[in-house]
């Protein structure tokens, strides 16, 4: 990744509650942390993310999101992400309206607009979520606001277009880099440059 100009490693926490699987958590994140200066985005799906944005801050997230759908009070979640020092970013599903995130706008870095259902890596893009974007990003330029607006789940060079087109500028991609012969390649495609 570092070889291939990847500016971020996302880092999607599963608990198998909030969603249906279980991948990684604080002990891997710690390892990670100690092999690469990669910006560390840490996605967390886990039903009460307020009990452990401290820990994973510590561990070493440069980023934490946490979904408005989690258990957790999302102001004070906000708080606790700033208080340990890491950027804070708020995460929808495809379901959630995007007027939800506005109220918490001026306190964030970054909005995560899921656009695949969260759970599992694979998935085909859902293409009504590009809506969801425009309308972010539009209330982020009527705020004055400098804030990313990250999309993640079946981004690839050809659905990157319509998502970097509605506001987009953080691409979180799985699959189409890890299969792709050249990663390099393959990013500067999702990225629209000309290769
Ligand atoms: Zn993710």
């Amino acid at each position: 990744m570092e070889k291939s100009g990847i500016e971020m490693l996302h880092f999607d926490v599963m608990d198998g509650v909030f969603v249906n699987n279980i991948t990684y958590g604080l002990p891997i994140l710690e390892q990670v942390r100690k092999t690469t200066d990669l910006i560390l985005d840490v996605h967390l799906m886990i039903t009460d993310p307020l009990r452990y944005v401290r820990r994973f801050a510590e561990c070493g997230a440069d980023y934490i999101s946490f979904h408005i759908e989690s258990e957790s009070d999302t102001a004070e979640t906000i708080r606790a992400i700033r208080e340990a020092g890491a950027k804070t970013a708020l995460a929808i599903k495809p379901a959630t309206p995007a007027e939800t995130v506005f109220e918490y706008l001026d306190q964030l870095d970054m909005v995560l607009v899921m656009t695949v259902e969260p759970g599992f890596g694979g998935q085909s893009f859902i293409p009504e979520t590009v809506e969801k974007v425009r309308i972010i990003r539009e209330k982020i330029s009527s705020m004055g606001l400098d804030i990313r607006v990250e999309v993640d789940g079946g981004i690839n060079d050809i659905t990157s277009e319509c998502v970097i087109n509605a506001g987009a500028d953080t691409l979180v991609s799985g699959s189409y880099l890890f299969k792709a012969e050249n990663m390099a390649e393959a990013a500067g495609k999702i990225r629209r440059e000309e290769i």
